[in-house]
């Protein structure tokens, strides 16, 4: 019996009414899945209830987490919008249909297009919240996937590994992305997972009762030295980055310091510092092997000092020193800074590090925290800086009406093409070149024949016919929406 105190428990500051919502929409969502079952032959309302949990486990709101309880009665439950809406309100209403929509996009595989689905993702969600109740609903389906049919699983795998976990991993949610990751990858790379195991499987067993041993001597040294406010615990690297890694290193496992890592979590970064140094002063560090990653942040916004060390035991191993703050958002990544009604709210300074992971990791490494230079990053997510830094940054916020403002297509090839709301396949041709844009025949829509005053709308495939003898007309002036048509037209037809 599934019970929803699982969920309402994991969340200590919810209020009678924030608990009243969720039963609501457990109650609702058991009751429309009652006769409906998962392809595992378990009842389907198991599905829902386990995206939830995950949800209430990252700490988003009663309304995201009822969105995540009812996510799929409208799809698999054909419960009708309008009882929702009068039951639960738009804004879960909405979340639900975004969560929907996101569902439809298929991966379709080709290399060059990871980065354009990757950004339709995000853009087709329209809110944050929406992603977040997608990856946990998806973190679920790939914990069941066994039940499904074969070739369906190696599809959603290879999704899951390109798209989804690449998402979760540049919003910085390792909670996620690490789990998604692991699932994943014995489905869509057998073979390279079996030889990591058995790579692994020899060498973490002695990692182990090394790093066993080193933390009791790590406890005592900070001891001796009047450091008594701290924790530690290990992180084990997850099989797809030890294969990643792997691939680097010629397969050879021993140039791998970093399987296995000791945990120091300490209270204030002053404090990390001084650890680093009282460890170095009982330790021989490997050189090379210092990383000042509070000084200097990773792309991702990855926070901690690194060091490996020799044990004095002809072993080697790593230390990472991080405070409470950085364990937690290199946890939970942007949900950290939406945590439910948490009084921390303006602890986390409000960067922008979780939209640079959003961006091709070439065009991250050249931005700075700081100064973020606005020519490396695509408009769209330009205007999402920009309507950040007006807002607050909490949950609500992020239900931003920037994405109300722009679309999304795509061209025949796959690539993303973001437009104003509103605009026609004239704007799209000029977009993609202004010699297409000038001799515009006729376009497709999805593969039917449309007029160029057309709206496109988010999702469309776009294709532009062309003429050498099509030259724009006065006409084309009043289709076109985006300043850049406007300007090639106005341009030509001053020439004549
Ligand atoms: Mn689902």
């Amino acid at each position: 019996m599934l019970d929803i105190k699982e969920i309402t428990n994991l969340v200590k500051s919810f209020s009678p009414e924030d608990i009243e919502l969720i039963s609501r929409a457990f109650n609702f969502a058991k009751e429309r899945h009652a006769d409906q079952k998962r392809f595992s032959g378990e009842p389907y309302f198991i599905h829902v209830f386990e995206t939830a949990k995950t949800l209430a486990e990252l700490g988003m709101s009663p309304i995201t987490i009822s969105a995540g309880l009812l996510h799929d009665v409208i799809e698999d439950a054909k419960a009708e919008e309008s009882i929702i809406e009068k039951e639960f309100g738009p804004e879960i209403l909405f979340l639900i249909n975004g969560v929907t929509k996101l569902g439809k996009i298929k991966y379709r595989g080709a290399e060059r297009h990871k980065e354009s689905l990757r950004k339709f993702f995000v853009a087709v969600s329209q809110d944050i919240r929406v992603i977040i109740i997608k990856l946990a609903d998806r973190l679920h389906n790939m914990k069941t996937l066994q039940y499904l049919p074969g070739s369906k699983q190696e599809r959603i795998a290879k999704e899951t590994l390109e798209i989804y976990v690449s998402v979760a991993y540049r919003m910085g949610i390792r909670k996620l992305s690490r789990q998604l990751e692991d699932l994943a990858f014995p489905i869509v790379y057998p073979k390279e997972y079996e030889k990591t195991k058995a790579l692994v499987k020899i060498k973490t067993k002695k990692e182990f009762e090394k790093l066993k041993e080193f933390e009791k001597s790590i406890k005592k040294a900070l001891a001796k030295n009047n450091i008594t406010k701290f924790t530690t615990d290990y992180r084990i690297k997850t099989f797809y980055s030890i294969y990643k890694k792997l691939l680097k290193k010629d397969w050879n496992i021993e140039k791998i310091y970093d399987i296995a890592a000791l945990r120091i979590i300490l209270p204030e970064i002053k404090d990390c510092y001084n650890v680093l140094g009282i460890i170095h002063g009982v330790w021989q560090p490997l050189p090379g092997r210092i990383k000042d990653y509070i000084a200097f942040p990773k792309p991702n916004g990855y926070q901690a000092l690194h060091t490996t060390i020799f044990t004095g035991y002809g072993s080697i191993i790593e230390i990472q020193i991080k405070t409470k703050q950085m364990h937690q958002e290199a946890e939970y990544g942007i949900t950290s800074h939406l945590i439910y009604k948490k009084e921390t709210k303006n602890k986390f300074s409000p960067n922008f590090s979780w939209i640079k992971r959003l961006l091709p990791m070439k065009k991250r490494t050249s931005l700075s925290e700081e100064k973020i230079n606005f020519n490396d990053i695509p408009s769209w997510i330009k205007e999402l800086v920009e309507y950040q830094a007006t807002k607050q940054d909490s949950e609500q916020d992020l239900k931003d009406d920037f994405f109300k403002q722009r679309i999304f297509v795509f061209t025949p090839r796959g690539d993303v093409i973001d437009l104003p709301i509103d605009s026609t396949p004239i704007d799209f041709a000029y977009t993609i070149h202004s010699d297409i844009g000038d001799h515009i025949s006729g376009a497709k829509i999805n593969g039917k024949m449309v007029a160029l005053n057309t709206s496109l709308k988010n999702g469309d495939i776009i294709e532009i016919l062309t003429k050498e003898t099509n030259k724009p007309s006065q006409k084309w002036l009043e289709y076109a929406k985006t300043a850049n048509a406007k300007k090639h037209i106005k341009s030509f037809l001053q020439k004549k």
